[in-house]
């Protein structure tokens, strides 16, 4: 079995110059694919045990081809208990020091990064120079230059770097995108996007410039800007942006407390977002066609997603964000698979790209053009 899953780690490398291998790959080896075993599964490490994390952790015990095998931390104490809890053995424990060490370790095959924004870029650098894949939470960077150094990283070590865009398999949002590519709203005209939650603590990482390179735009606004594209299905391609700010000292300066942003799409589609971290429980979407709508609230919450179209509710069964995702995650990296919407840097880049766009927009109270090439 070790040396099917080192053929297929090499023809994940192999894959960089040959884009038909994925086909290939999976026509293959279906009759494999569907008796994965513990040995077939995706072995990864979490790096960050805080609140997501253990969420992801939890959510991994009932992916069938994901499999939680190790555990990087600066707490000895939250390394003991997730040992036990998880039956991870020591010599998959590492802390930020030595992880680097994980290059000689061929139990793990990547790396989930749960870590303050600000980490994501230092320690994709570092998974990717120890050759192994890399799963790195959202937002990717802290801004479109990081991006870019952690897309070229990886696709330089030939491994694979995927963000935890788990909105992106789940199934009432996939049915609405169906619907789209069918034809079924008619004309796309308009998305609005509205994210938002009351943020408590004053003295987390949050809301801490240097530790996640903005406010809540980096943290919750994303989800506004990701979700315009995938609703819409189109890339924007200018914004216009305005900030408000009614707590100073708890939104310091480069912390954004709310901010109001407009796209504009291709043909005339436009968009309406809202992100901010002073208003409870905001996280709706609306899609606005010439022949019907979409609309979802929650719309990206942990579900379950709950919504209608002009045909009725939205009623797909809620499956664990975090479980689906490593499903899916794993037949990515290991079979080759691809994303309906994708899930790569290059994706996670493009938030950047646009999130850099609209704090250019909100410093020059202009329309700023986005430019994703
Ligand atoms: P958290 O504060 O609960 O956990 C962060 C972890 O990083 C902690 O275990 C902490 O000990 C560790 N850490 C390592 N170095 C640190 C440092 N220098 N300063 C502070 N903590 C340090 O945060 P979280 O809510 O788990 O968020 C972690 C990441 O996951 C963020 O990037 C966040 O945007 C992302 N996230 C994604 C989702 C999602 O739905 N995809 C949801 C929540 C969080």
């Amino acid at each position: 079995m070790k040396s099917r899953r080192n053929f297929l780690q090499k023809l994940t490398l192999s894959a960089v110059s040959l884009p038909l291998i994925p086909r290939f790959n999976s026509i293959s080896f279906s009759g494999w694919q569907k008796s994965a075993s513990q040995d077939t599964m995706l072995r990864v490490a979490i790096m960050g045990l805080g609140s997501y994390g253990t969420r992801v952790a939890e959510a991994m015990q009932d992916s069938k081809k994901a499999k939680l095998v190790g555990v990087i931390s600066g707490t000895p104490s939250k390394i003991s208990d997730w040992q036990k809890k998880y039956d991870i053995p020591p010599k998959n424990c590492y802390n930020y020091e030595n992880f680097d060490a994980i290059k000689d370790n061929p139990d793990i095959d990547a790396v989930y990064i749960i870590t303050p924004n600000a980490l994501h870029h230092p320690q994709t650098l570092r998974v990717a120079a120890a050759g192994k894949h890399v799963i790195c939470e959202k937002p990717m960077a802290l801004n479109a230059e990081q991006g870019r150094e952690m897309v070229e990283a990886c696709k330089q070590a030939g491994v694979k770097l995927l963000v935890g865009y788990r909105m992106h398999f789940e199934a009432n949002t996939l049915e609405v995108i169906r619907m789209r590519e069918a034809g079924e709203f008619g004309e796309i005209k308009f998305f609005q996007g509205l994210s938002g939650f009351k943020i408590g603590d004053p003295s987390q990482w949050r809301l801490n410039k240097e530790l996640a390179g903005g406010g809540a735009m980096m943290d919750i606004g994303i989800y506004s800007i990701n979700g315009a594209r995938y609703m819409i299905g189109k890339e924007p391609i200018w914004v216009t942006a305005q900030e408000t700010k009614t707590d100073p000292v708890k939104f310091k300066e480069g912390v954004d407390e709310t901010i109001l942003f407009q796209f504009g799409f291709p043909e005339g589609i436009v968009a309406s977002c809202l992100s901010t971290y002073s208003m409870g429980n905001l996280d709706r979407f609306f899609l606005n066609g010439t022949q019907g709508f979409a609309e979802m609230q929650p719309s990206t919450g942990y579900g379950p997603i709950k919504g209608k179209t002009h045909k009725g509710p939205l009623e797909n069964p809620h499956i664990t964000h975090q479980t689906v995702q490593m499903d899916r995650m794993a037949e990515i990296i290991l079979e080759g698979d691809t994303a309906k919407v994708p899930v790569d840097g290059e994706e996670g880049l493009k938030d950047l790209i646009i999130i850099d766009t609209i704090y250019k927009a909100v410093a020059s109270g202009r329309k700023e053009l986005i430019d994703l090439s």
